[in-house]
């Protein structure tokens, strides 16, 4: 089979590899359909991540269908059509127990395996470990198209910004961030009754995207953002401030809208240390909460993509083939410039 192959920093290759296999009883092996490109495997081909390394096959989010079954797997059949998460969970260990499966111990110590520690979804066929507690069957009115968005960029939105953020009827949310991560907590913010979302950003493609998504006001990311953000919201401050991007300066930004007592959930995957205003901080009362996403939300999701609730259809705004990979890392990579949030991949 093919699939995209890094082999160090700056380097990847679609390219013949032997054929996805079941190793374990509990594996499954799935024909992938659908596949997209995270910001991770950005900062994989950066040397971000040295614990990929040369030969693995990249990506983590992927809809396809069940070609292979082990003998130990009961819920799922070949022809099944499923949802590959970002995290895999064997649904027995402390923390799988906890619904904390991001940090699964039985896989690693993190849920986050593929394209990372085993071989991932950008290829023609994936090997699925622990396939009854990772998978989701896709319901039948839910496309390819709209499911690929639930493997990662909106749980991830939802759970670490929406719900980490404790979002309540009535709530001001301003969303620092308007890339796909941040327009996933855009979009599934009004399920929790949000009255205003106000969404800060410097890109003008993406503040036109995050109206579309829902966001209520937009402010462009500048000198002035606390202000205009505190003029929003009669001098007071937003309830909950939601960080995307994860620079120092943005999570200050995130940080310096919320009013006391308010709730400061950080999403963005930092690099560097961040200096916070603790001298500040202290007297606020605020919260301020981070995590990796544990994907538990997704059954929510597809029912509220079924019943056209959640539009997920809407973050894939460029299509290409597999033969196109490089085009479409090209057009990931500047995203904000090409215009483009997520793109979809799939065969041909
Ligand atoms: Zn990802
Ligand atoms: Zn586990």
């Amino acid at each position: 089979m093919k699939a995209l192959v890094y082999h160090g920093p700056g380097q990847k290759a679609w390219e013949d590899v032997p054929d996805a296999s079941i190793r374990e009883p509990t594996d499954v092996v799935v024909k992938v359909d659908t596949t997209t490109i995270c910001g991770t495997d950005l900062h994989i081909l950066h040397g971000d991540v040295p614990a990929v390394t040369d030969g693995r096959i990249l990506g983590h989010e992927a809809v396809g269908t069940v070609t292979e079954v082990g003998d130990a797997v009961k819920g799922f059949s070949v022809g099944d059509r499923v949802l590959v998460p970002a995290i895999t969970k064997c649904g027995r260990c402390e923390y799988c127990q906890r619904s904390m499966p991001s940090h699964c111990q039985t896989v690693g110590g993190i849920g986050w395996i593929f394209g990372h520690l085993i071989d991932g979804t950008q290829a023609e066929s994936v090997r699925v470990p622990y396939a009854d507690t990772s998978l989701y069957a896709v319901p039948a009115n839910v496309t390819n198209e709209q499911a690929i968005f639930l493997a990662d960029s909106l749980p991830t939105g939802y759970e670490v910004g929406v719900l980490a953020g404790k979002v309540r009827p009535g709530d001001t949310v301003a969303v620092v961030g308007a890339g796909a991560v941040g327009l996933s907590a855009i979009l599934t913010t009004g399920l929790w009754g949000a009255s205003r979302v106000i969404a800060v950003e410097t890109n003008k493609f993406r503040l036109d995207m995050a109206r579309d998504f829902g966001a209520t006001d937009t402010v462009e990311a500048g000198d002035n953002t606390t202000a205009d953000v505190l003029e929003l919201t009669g001098g007071v401050g937003v309830d909950v401030s939601i960080e995307a991007v994860g620079f120092p300066e943005t999570l200050l930004t995130a940080a310096s809208l919320v009013r006391p007592g308010g709730t400061i959930a950080n999403i963005g995957v930092h690099g560097v240390p961040v200096s916070l205003p603790m001298q500040n901080m202290w007297i606020q009362n605020v919260t301020l909460t981070m995590g990796l996403v544990d994907t538990v939300s997704i059954p929510t999701l597809l029912k509220m993509v079924a019943s056209g609730r959640i539009p997920a259809e809407k973050m894939g705004t460029h299509s290409f083939t597999f033969a196109q990979m490089d085009e479409a890392y090209d057009v990931f990579k500047n995203a904000a410039e090409n215009s483009a949030l997520k793109v979809v991949i799939t065969p041909a």
